[in-house]
């Protein structure tokens, strides 16, 4: 391989005022200074033997080989094929749903839900990161369920790092909090009396508490880096295993919230990745479908509480990075100070709007007619094909949908809409006889300071 002729990709900042960084930088570092999205300075492109040869590799080796280019030699190759081997030792099912019709299930990984992938490489990335410059980091977040279980399990038994989840205590569901509660080891976990705003508050008055700063905390949210490049590999994935060696493009539809993996999906077009279209469905949250309509964004506030719970995003962060991919330029407030080309994200993109009535239908429906067991994110995700395909027929051309999260984490929806129980994974089996252990605390930041300075690092 010849990558070493070329330059390291650095990665800048949507907001262009802080100083570009090597990928390890911008790992650690999460959030640019000038509150932009780190994004890197070049796309790498795989060519079109490369990504023809991933019909012959496992889901690790392809995730190395796509995430490889960015690293910027920061990382060995055999270090990180064995990252990647390490996080990704679970099943990646395409399951068709008629001709040419897929759904990519990404539900099979420790917690059930696609975050998984991304949690579980970037984990694995800082690890390596720490152990070089023999450092430790405390790793904070507040959940309000999915997110920090999968942050929980992807640091899990990894040395260098601490964790600890803030969960507001009557908001989550017992299984939620199971998934959090019965890991122990380098994982604490604190019930709050109080909202999932306030869990939010308390983590980010921690961060810019100067009495704290010797703890080196750390947010590991969802706009890092490092969780951005590992939602780029499952689309060479399935493009590897449904069209092998033919070249021919493919549509692929993402349920989207906060739109990282919609920006996975761009970036693999970008590397190379045959795509007709890609479908963004939203649920009720329809800022982005409205402004790829008009030209025009405005957040929805407040956000619509749909039953695709994970998709309630008024105002997608990830989404300054793909305005920027596009050539414009939008703040942290969702300001957009120079525009996108337009012409260009609609010709590649079909956004659609799926309410809460046509997704329990649609989870109705494909059960019925494809015998596809969907939960609602994945139904959404679905729905927006089947959309497409009637705004744009295409009989016998390759499409995949993404299914986010197993049926089982939302039984009472499933059982309303099928008459019956989701089946549990292998992964959420066993959970409630596992002993569980956590903290309570009240909403209050100084008994929560107190509790950081005795010591979790
Ligand atoms: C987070 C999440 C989404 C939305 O993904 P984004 O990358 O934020 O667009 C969709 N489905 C499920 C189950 C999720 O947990």
């Amino acid at each position: 391989m010849t990558m070493s002729d070329e330059k390291p990709i650095l990665f800048y900042s949507t907001n262009r005022r802080a100083a570009p960084l090597p990928f390890r930088a911008a790992l650690l570092q999460g959030l640019a200074p000038d509150k932009g999205l780190y994004m890197p300075e070049r796309v790498p492109a795989l060519r079109a033997e490369e990504i023809a040869g991933f019909a012959a590799m496992d889901y690790a080796g392809i995730a190395a080989a796509v995430c490889g280019p960015f690293l910027g030699g920061q990382i060995a190759a055999d270090e990180l094929a064995s990252l990647c081997r390490d996080a990704y030792d679970f099943p990646v099912p395409l399951e068709p749903a008629g001709e040419r019709r897929f759904v990519m299930r990404l539900d099979r990984g420790p917690t059930a839900s696609f975050k998984d992938f991304a949690a579980r490489l970037m984990g694995r990335l800082i690890q390596h990161a720490l152990a070089r410059e023999g450092r430790r980091l405390l790793i904070l977040t507040a959940t309000s369920g999915d997110t920090g279980s999968a942050i929980a399990n992807a640091f899990h038994g990894l040395d260098n790092v601490r964790v600890l989840v803030l969960f507001p205590e009557k908001e989550v569901t017992p299984r939620q909090r199971k998934q959090m509660t019965t890991l122990g080891g380098n994982v604490g976990v604190i019930a709050v009396d109080g909202k999932f705003d306030h869990c939010q508050a308390l983590v980010k008055r921690a961060f810019s508490d100067p009495a704290l700063a010797g703890l080196r905390l750390s947010s590991a949210n969802s706009i890092n880096i490092g969780r951005l490049l590992p939602q780029i590999v499952y689309y060479f994935y399935a493009y590897s295993r449904l069209a092998g060696r033919s070249g021919e493009p493919a549509v692929f539809s993402v349920p989207s919230g906060n739109f990282g993996d919609m920006m996975g999906a761009c970036l693999a077009r970008r590397m190379g990745l045959p795509m007709r279209r890609l479908v963004v469905a939203t649920n009720e949250n329809d800022e982005f479908p409205r402004f790829l309509a008009s030209g025009a964004y405005r957040p929805v506030e407040p956000s619509h509480n749909c039953i695709s719970s994970a998709m309630n995003v008024g105002h997608p962060s990830n989404l300054a990075r793909l305005v920027d991919l596009y050539g414009g330029h939008m703040d942290e407030t969702g300001a957009v100070l120079e525009p996108p080309d337009m012409g260009r994200l609609r010709r590649d993109l079909f956004a659609v709007r799926i309410d809460d009535g046509e997704t329990r239908r649609i989870i109705r429906e494909a059960h019925e007619q494809c015998r596809l067991l969907l939960e609602p994110h994945g139904a959404v995700g679905w729905a927006g094909l089947q959309r497409y395909l009637e705004a744009e027929p295409w009989p016998g051309g390759l499409c995949v949908s993404l299914e986010t999260a197993h049926p089982a984490k939302f039984p009472e929806e499933i059982r309303a809409i099928l008459g019956f129980d989701p089946p549990l994974p292998p992964s959420l089996e066993g959970l409630e006889s596992r002993p569980e252990a956590f903290e309570r605390m009240a909403n209050d930041y100084g008994a929560f300071r107190e509790r950081l300075q005795a010591g979790y690092a």
